[in-house]
């Protein structure tokens, strides 16, 4: 299909799919499936090129996956489109969107068979049910219920785009330019994902694997007195606390590491850079809940997490219990999947010698299995 470049718009907010995962980040098998559809379309169609749309917080992240075309998307679909637009080379352009998850190859083949005959091809259902609008009966036999993905001449389409008005597919951008839109057969394997519900009518889709992912995160802060001293979020009475620039808790930094290294999404300096002035004196656990929030909107669940404090300075066993009660609460995992360790340096090196504190942390997160919640 060299003459043919596929959009695929995943810059969605998934605001109404009512899982903590955004839609584009269920896991099929081991990959997203954003990544999975993808893989799909290329797989049966050779496009002269695919156009990933993400959200600007994603696209550095969805890069690493493969090496497909990534763009930043816009505040709308409309915007996505216009974004993806300039980058479509070829004399036709593809429009499909992630919720379209499972249309079908044959469906696919249909609208393209017939781009030559018209500036944008839809596939389209005819409703089956009896229809009202008000108070009155209509004829169902008028009715299309419109699907994507749609074909476009692509000339046709930027021109449509230029409009200023506010279009929900390309084929009303481009009937409003009065331009020619054909319609072909559409299918009900192209459902759309808008809420969890949905899935259930998806059979297309695999399962996540059963796979584990491990990260490891190490932290150290010296002492600095006057400061209040926190671990894990819990008050330490101590002469002094950390120097640091936010509240210089350690071991959420130590574990926080760890899970972004779980999900392979960098470090903590690249999520909540010190140069920052928002993050000064910043409360590590609201840190911690924007981590777990994000790992677990791109499709992870965490397993277990274990740390090991190395302190020869204070005494830390009285505080272990509030540490894991802590965790547990921001986590929201069970007491039996957090272990915290504590112990001395004795008396050697830097943590011997009482000038501060280092944890090593491992956390293991795993596809969050959304086909067990449906
Ligand atoms: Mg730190």
């Amino acid at each position: 299909m060299q003459n043919i470049t596929l959009v695929l718009l995943t810059a969605g907010s998934s605001s109404r799919f009512g899982m903590n995962a955004k839609k584009q980040w269920l896991y099929q098998a081991q990959k997203p499936l954003w990544l999975a559809v993808a893989d799909r379309f290329q797989n049966s169609f050779n496009f002269a090129r695919i156009i990933i749309v993400c959200a600007r917080d994603e696209i550095e992240y969805m890069k690493q996956f493969s090496n497909y075309y990534y763009v930043t998307g816009g505040n709308s679909r409309q915007a996505s489109l216009a974004a993806a637009i300039k980058h479509v080379k070829t004399s036709f352009v593809l429009v499909s969107d992630i919720a379209r998850c499972c249309a079908d190859k044959e469906m696919i083949e249909r609208v393209i068979s017939q781009k030559e005959n018209a500036d944008c091809v839809v596939p389209a259902l005819k409703a089956t049910d009896t229809l009202y609008l008000d108070e009155d009966p209509i004829d169902r036999e008028k009715i299309s219920i419109i699907q994507t993905p749609q074909l476009s001449n692509t000339e046709v389409l930027k021109d449509a785009l230029k409009s200023g008005h506010e279009f929900t597919d390309e084929s009303s951008a481009i009937k409003a330019l009065g331009k020619k839109v054909l319609f072909v057969e559409g299918s009900e394997k192209a459902h759309k994902l808008t809420n969890k519900d949905d899935l259930k009518k998806l059979s297309c889709l695999e399962p996540p694997s059963a796979e584990t992912l491990i990260g490891f995160g190490i932290d150290i802060h010296s002492f600095e007195e006057g400061k209040e001293m926190k671990l894990c979020g819990i008050i330490i009475d101590s002469p002094f606390g950390f120097k640091a620039h936010s509240d210089g808790d350690v071991a959420i930094h130590a574990l926080i590491d760890a899970l972004i290294g779980a999900a392979g999404m960098g470090d903590i300096g690249e999520l909540f850079p010190d140069t920052d002035s928002a993050y000064a004196g910043a409360d590590s656990i609201l840190l911690l809940q924007k981590v777990i929030k994000r790992i677990r909107a791109f499709g992870f669940e965490l397993v277990n997490i274990d740390m090991t404090i190395l302190a020869q300075t204070p005494r830390l066993l009285p505080y272990k219990k509030q540490m894991k009660n802590k965790l547990a609460d921001v986590l929201k995992i069970r007491l039996n999947r957090i272990n915290i360790k504590a112990t001395t340096a004795e008396k050697m090196g830097f943590v011997g010698r009482k000038e501060g504190i280092t944890v090593h942390a491992v956390a293991s997160l795993k596809y969050f299995n959304w086909n067990e919640v449906i």
